[in-house]
């Protein structure tokens, strides 16, 4: 398989990591119908989150908010804005206690090197392909969370910092990491931070798609000559997008609650374009069946099939990679990782 398009990963144990969608999904429905009450009091958007090209009619509505493809770049937007007050309402601080134990630490490496050492060995494995070693790579990741891939890079060798806007992320982030890899910033000071870093890589993982000022960060990036690469991961407009349509009832992760718009093959592009950077590596791995399967569970438990959707979970469970797989390979599934190459 050609290392600059990559298809695919196993879920393996990813599925334990995501029980509360199966166990609470009436729960977390309910609090991504509170997100969409909040965007719904926002201002209509009238261009491209992207591109900036004037926006139509929605395609189609899901979960009450209706979502329009943009006909430059296919980015599809909602139909109201991110703004700032939808930003500070929707990004509700985790409640991390302040008093972590060693139990703490043991689920933080075990999630790091779950999740996050795979994205960070694909990293580096992209930047040897272009020449860099490790020992060269100096990363500055933004919307850093708990710095799981912060640590996860440092343990291959490559420094790396992060910014978050949650202080409880970056305190448990640098107690458990037991060194200070964490800044707290405010939501807008990224740009800053972007304009004026030593950094020859900046790493996004699930964060362009928060940013309210996704432009002037995109501009920063642009700006600074000593960043060469952008390596992040971002929600597509996919298969994932269309079953929350078919199923309402159904906890919609992906084109819902803090997810206001999702990127396509084409507005990944435009937004290289804009910056002088242009894409040089994809790995394509969803879990848009993962949803499926979700959302059939959900419903046959719903209309009093409990026993039965074990029934169907063990013929189907089996089949899940491949099924994935194929999706991936038509490059319309749930989720891309990219690198972008300054020209
Ligand atoms: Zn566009």
């Amino acid at each position: 398989m050609s290392i600059k398009r990559k298809y695919s990963k196993p879920f393996g144990d990813l599925n334990t990591l995501k029980t509360s969608f199966f166990n609470n999904n009436d729960g977390m429905l309910d609090m991504a119908d509170g997100m969409a009450d909040v965007l719904l009091m926002q201002p209509k958007r009238t261009k491209c989150k992207i591109c900036g090209a004037p926006l139509g009619k929605p395609l189609y509505h899901s979960h009450r908010i209706g979502y329009i493809e943009c006909r430059e770049c296919g980015h599809l937007n909602s139909e109201c804005e991110d703004t700032d007050d939808f930003a500070s309402k929707v990004y509700i601080e985790d409640d991390y206690s302040k008093n972590y134990s060693a139990a703490d630490k043991e689920s933080y490496i075990r999630r790091r090197d779950m999740i996050y050492a795979p994205k960070a060995e694909y990293l580096r494995d992209c930047l040897k392909h272009e020449g860099i070693d490790a020992k060269d790579v100096n990363i500055l990741d933004i919307g850093a969370g708990c710095g799981y891939f912060v640590s996860a890079v440092r343990q291959l060798g490559m420094k790396a910092v992060g910014i978050e806007v949650s202080d409880s992320e970056v305190a448990y982030g640098n107690t458990v990491n037991e060194e200070e890899l964490l800044t707290h910033i405010g939501l807008t000071d990224s740009i800053g931070y972007i304009r004026k870093t030593d950094a020859n890589v900046i790493t996004a993982i699930g964060v362009l798609e928060h940013l309210v000022h996704l432009d002037e960060n995109l501009e920063a990036i642009r700006d600074n000559q000593n960043i060469r690469y952008l390596f992040a991961s971002v929600p597509m407009f996919s298969f994932s997008s269309c079953f929350e349509v078919a199923f309402a009832n159904g906890y919609n992760r992906h084109t819902g609650g803090t997810h206001t718009h999702l990127f396509t093959n084409e507005s990944i592009e435009k937004m290289a374009e804009k910056i002088g950077f242009e894409i040089a590596y994809e790995w394509r791995f969803g879990s848009d069946i993962n949803d499926l399967y979700r959302f059939l569970m959900v419903s046959m438990q719903k209309n009093h099939n409990e026993e039965f959707s074990s029934y169907f979970s063990e013929k189907f469970v089996p089949l899940m990679d491949d099924l994935q797989q194929v999706l991936d390979k038509s490059e319309f599934s749930s989720e891309l990782h990219f690198i972008l190459k300054r020209k």
